[in-house]
């Protein structure tokens, strides 16, 4: 452990000491979570502007990028005549001529500016309107200190519209003679950075070049050479000083998109860090006490499947087998099954955990919502009974008497298999002896869950189903501790879903489809955001609208509602009915996302559908289209549409996979938004986005492979073994070597 906890003295110099920072200042870079000089050097430019040609004004080239310097002849905030929009305006010039600048909405940059001053000014050029205050453009006009325009060369004014800005405080240096402090800020590729009140982006830079000065030889690089080289990284040095203070002719695209050498450098390491730190996981689970060892051939799993209705897709075949190579080692298994909604994953759970049972361990499957953990046992019991298999459910919402008999069942191996919420992981939950412990739609659930269920048996193998597709790479370094099934073909005979977008002008045409498909004796579901259950006002909603339903709409077919903050007895009541065929239209809310399995419901309307992620709209599409006959998703949505909203209903009108359908969230919404980083277990990246560079993070994860299978303890590596501890020390005791 020693190695690992070696302290980082240099790095972790406190912000405060550094030249330049005071108490003050060191107060203010706490806020952005900077407190050492190490913080500092990670903290990144969010984006560089090219100053190393600093123009005259009289050679400004209108719609291009520029910077020039010059000297404030007049200011002032004018609000528009028609919409009031606060614009700061100015008018800049040198020797040359002069241009103006406005911000908008942005009034208080007035007392950041005086007349007389210096600044630089950096941002795309553009013509004025017509003459002064820009008659076209609604500005006001104003004085301006003349002056002449006939030191322009061209007969009219050119502008910058909320550009990048920097003021050269009196006393400093002129451009010309450039003491190394200025060139920090002018004549060459310069960072910016964000800004914090009271502290900007010049002050920042300063203070970052202060450290640099101060701390960059010190540094030193943890990758092993033969890593660096083979996949080409620059040295680690050389990559925190160029991503602040660029080399000249770096490529400034390339630096605003993260993607220089130098940010491909910091992003490998952030990456590698991650990767090794799962390494280290996935082999110190394999080295655990040993869990397990299941006999994966008695006939219980081939009587199962010969029971089943329908015969299993290669793909669930597949699936079953990885799972029986698992249970047969002694090494506790932990896997995660992959399957697009319907793929038909439960059944592979069940082989899985007949298995068990036949071993004479228990098996426990937790599911995210009553009404699935109930749906498993009831369509599950039938088959489990035949095989001699004895079953129970344990749910939160079960009376008291009730739940005191099946803990008791429980505790006394009664219960072989257990079908459950939540409740499972409960306090008051005794297994008699855990084998499999099987985590539905785990992206329900959170990391800690995990870990509790593992607790609750002696090492009990643990799989873990998720419909949500994520994309390879993402997997790789979400779940990089685990081993990762697809099931990657749908079962047979399905009909595609269409998917429509309707708004309320086409309600009527909408309600006649439902109509219709009823009328040929299918079932329907009307679905009501609710995105948070105890939110009161969305579940009035609902029950109002399925009132509505049933006396204006639909008097004549039977309709319930279905929602989570009903007891899950009634719950069970409806969803049973419902499965039956006894209710046409099931209103409900979110509670039906994941899981339902009705075949023969053929249409889902999905009312606010824009108040839906993508990944919840294409799960509450999966209740349908799991039969035969074609299916229908109707997207209603209120007017106007946010850009946003847009773009995910077209990728639902478009696609169905799965697959694509995540990645297109992905990319509209971004690695942080899609998977909540609280509730993945997901570090934050300082430089690395994980789908921009996806390639190096596939990288990243061989190299880590690799190194931790050649030095385990990577008691060849001191300075990466120390970095690795400091990086995933907070996080989930996730590394256990000593
Ligand atoms: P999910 O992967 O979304 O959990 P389910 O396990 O609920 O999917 O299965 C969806 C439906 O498909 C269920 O009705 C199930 O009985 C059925 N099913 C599963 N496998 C097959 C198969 N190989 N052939 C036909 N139907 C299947
Ligand atoms: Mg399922």
């Amino acid at each position: 452990m020693d190695r690992f906890q070696k302290d980082r003295p240099v790095l972790e110099t406190p912000i405060q000491y550094i030249k330049g920072v005071g108490p003050r200042r060191r107060d203010l870079f706490g806020r952005i979570g900077i407190k050492n000089a190490g913080d500092a050097i990670y903290c990144l430019p969010w984006r560089y502007e090219d100053r190393s040609a600093i123009k005259k004004i009289s050679e400004l080239i209108p719609e291009k990028e520029e910077t020039i310097i010059g000297t404030i002849s007049a200011s002032d905030v004018v609000v528009t005549r028609r919409r009031g929009l606060k614009i700061f305006e100015m008018a800049v010039s040198d020797e040359t001529g002069m241009m103006y600048a406005k911000w908008f909405n942005q009034p208080y940059l007035k007392k950041l500016f005086r007349n007389g001053q210096k600044v630089m000014l950096s941002g795309k050029v553009r013509f004025r309107g017509k003459g002064v205050g820009g008659r076209g453009s609604g500005v006001k006009p104003y004085t301006l200190s003349p002056i002449p325009y006939t030191l322009h060369p061209v007969p009219y004014t050119l502008l910058m519209e909320n550009p990048g800005f920097e003021i050269i405080e009196v006393g400093e240096k002129e451009i010309q003679e450039q003491t190394p402090r200025e060139s920090l800020h002018m004549g060459r590729i310069v960072p910016v950075y964000h800004e914090t009140y009271g502290l900007n982006s010049r002050q920042v830079r300063h203070i970052i070049k202060e450290i640099l000065d101060q701390f960059l030889d010190k540094i030193i690089d943890p990758l092993p050479d033969h890593i660096t080289v083979e996949n080409r990284l620059i040295p680690l040095k050389e990559a925190i000083s160029n991503v602040h203070f660029p080399a000249q002719g770096t490529d400034i695209d390339l630096l605003n998109r993260g993607e220089s050498e130098a940010h491909r450098r910091l992003a490998f390491d952030e990456l590698f860090l991650l990767e090794l730190g799962l390494a280290i996981k996935k082999m110190a689970a394999s080295n655990e006490e040993k869990g397990v060892r299941f006999n994966v051939d008695g006939p219980m799993s081939e009587r199962l499947i010969e029971k089943l209705p329908f015969k299993p897709t290669n793909a669930q075949l597949r699936v079953i087998n990885e799972i029986r190579k698992d249970m047969a080692s002694h090494h506790p298994m932990n896997r995660l099954i992959q399957g697009d909604v319907g793929s038909g994953k439960t059944i592979v759970a069940i082989a899985a955990m007949v298995i068990a049972s036949e071993n004479g361990y228990q098996a426990a499957m937790m599911a995210p919502t009553e009404i699935l953990a109930e749906q498993h046992n009831i369509n599950m019991k039938k088959i489990i009974d035949s095989l001699g298999i004895r079953s129970c459910l344990l749910v939160n919402g079960m009376g008291q008497k009730e739940k005191k008999e099946t803990l008791k069942k429980i505790a006394e191996g009664e219960a072989g298999i257990i079908f459950g919420t939540h409740a499972i992981i409960q306090e008051d939950v005794r297994f008699k002896n855990l084998g499999l412990a099987v985590i539905d739609e785990q992206h329900k659930f959170g990391v800690m869950q995990r870990a509790t269920l593992k607790k609750k048996g002696y090492n009990p193998d643990i799989l873990i189903m998720t419909a949500t597709p994520i994309p390879r790479t993402l997997a790789l370094s979400l779940y990089g501790d685990l081993d990762i099934s697809v099931i990657d073909e749908l079962p047979p005979g399905r009909s595609p879903i269409e998917t429509r977008l309707f708004y309320e002008s086409k309600r009527d045409e909408a309600y006649s489809i439902i109509r219709r498909e009823v009328a040929k004796g299918r079932q329907a579901y009307i679905v009501y955001p609710l995105i948070e259950e105890s939110e009161k006002s969305d579940l009035m909603a609902a029950l109002t609208m399925t009132e509505r339903l049933k006396s204006n709409i639909f008097p004549d077919l039977s309709i319930s509602l279905i929602h989570g903050k009903m007891k899950s007895g009634e719950k069970e009541e409806v969803m049973s009915q419902f499965k039956e065929g006894k209710i046409d239209i099931l209103a409900a809310t979110t509670v039906v996302e994941v899981g339902i399995d009705v075949p023969n419901a053929t249409v889902m309307l999905i009312e606010h559908a824009e108040r839906f992620g993508l990944a919840q709209l294409h799960q509450l599409r999966g209740r349908v289209g799991r039969g035969s006959q074609g299916s229908y998703c109707m997207l209603m949505v209120s007017y106007p549409l946010s850009e946003e909203a847009k773009k995910r209903l077209s990728v639902m009108v478009r696609s169905q996979d799965g697959f694509l359908i995540a990645e297109e969230d992905l990319k509209i919404r971004g690695p942080g938004e899609f998977f909540g980083t609280r509730q993945s277990g997901l570090p934050e990246m300082r430089v690395a986005n994980i789908i921009r560079d996806a390639s190096l993070l596939e990288r990243a994860r061989e190299e880590a492979l690799k190194l931790i299978a050649e030095d385990p303890d990577l008691s060849s590596y001191p300075e990466l073994a120390a970095n690795l501890n400091k990086k995933w020390k907070e996080r989930l005791e996730l590394i256990t070597i000593s």
